[in-house]
């Protein structure tokens, strides 16, 4: 009996390992052809000003929509490209591809929106990385006010000061730093007062967390207070349900994003959801 178990049990690993390494492999591979037959594509989801009501950015969300798999997470693949490398290009192209979208969203009349972008650690790593955002900025004519780049607090296990002195440069070149996933990361808070930071962008887990009953909303009102004391801009994410938007609102919080305002769309739905929102407002 004992024996039986234990090699079932062997036998259900082994091949469950199987399965893993295959389609690591077939995501590594795959995603050197994805790059080539562009089958990535940027999303965007919008930012809401909660005081305003207005769309005050759009997130860039990387999508990959395989031929025969269908769409594929960019939480399965974007850890293999930070793995095999690909990151560093795949990141940058979302960053063009996204500042393309911008300028003519900008060009339509939207000229206050943002654009935010997320980064992996890998990239921020390269040595040029500054450098490559100055440059696509430049090439789309976008000021650097416009753009925020959402890091994880995972980029502070790295090289502390070579983070530090690249986020300087960013900032100085009015870029602005988010940071992503605020709350489930293991790092001291300290790094809030030595980077230059413009934003927290509060994790979906937290909102997901708020209820009508006030008491047990504690974290979201500390984060709140924490950034205003701190002079950072909040977002909380992951906004599904008009009670969570109620409450955000009441704690204070300025700024949401979530399915209850919009899913990640892509760029001509993005372009007709903003001249919407614009006729919207001509009209009222
Ligand atoms: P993130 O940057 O924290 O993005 C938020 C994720 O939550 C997105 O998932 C978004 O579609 C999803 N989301 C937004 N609103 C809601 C909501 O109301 N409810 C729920 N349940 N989910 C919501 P997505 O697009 O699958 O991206 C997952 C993660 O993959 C991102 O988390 C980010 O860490 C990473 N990622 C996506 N695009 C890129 C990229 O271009 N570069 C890098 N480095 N990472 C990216
Ligand atoms: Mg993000
Ligand atoms: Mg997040
Ligand atoms: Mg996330």
């Amino acid at each position: 009996h004992v024996k039986r178990r234990g090699k079932d049990g062997y036998e259900f690993f082994s091949s469950n390992m199987k399965t893993m390494v295959d389609q690591h492999l077939s995501l590594d591979s795959g995603l050197r052809r994805a790059i080539d037959e562009e089958q990535l594509h940027v999303y965007f989801q919008p930012q809401i000003d909660l005081r305003s009501g207005e769309i005050s950015g759009m997130e860039a969300l990387l999508r990959w929509k395989h031929p025969e798999a269908g769409y594929i997470s960019p939480t399965e693949f974007i850890p293999v490209a930070e793995e095999n490398g690909l990151i560093n290009e795949i990141g940058l192209w979302v960053l063009d591809a996204g500042c393309a979208e911008l300028k003519k969203w900008r060009q339509a009349g939207h000229n206050q929106l943002n654009l935010a972008v997320n980064v992996s650690s890998k990239q921020l790593a390269q040595a040029d990385f500054e450098q490559q955002v100055f440059n696509t900025l430049e090439k789309h004519g976008i000021p650097g006010s416009a753009l925020e780049l959402e890091i994880t607090e995972n980029v502070l296990i790295q090289d502390m000061d070579q983070v530090i002195n690249k986020l300087r440069q960013l900032h100085a070149a009015g870029i602005c730093i988010a940071v992503d996933d605020f709350g489930i990361g293991y790092s001291s808070l300290g790094y809030l007062q030595s980077l230059p930071l413009s934003t927290l962008k509060i994790d979906r887990s937290f909102v997901s967390g708020i209820r009508a009953t006030n008491n047990r909303n504690s974290i979201v009102t500390a984060i709140i207070a924490m950034a205003k004391e701190l002079g950072l801009r909040i977002i909380a994410e992951g906004v599904e349900t008009e009670s969570q938007h109620q409450q955000l609102k009441q704690l204070g919080c300025p700024h949401a994003q979530g399915f209850l305002f919009s899913r990640p769309m892509p760029k001509e739905q993005t372009a007709q959801f903003l001249n919407g929102v614009e006729l919207q407002q001509q009209h009222s």
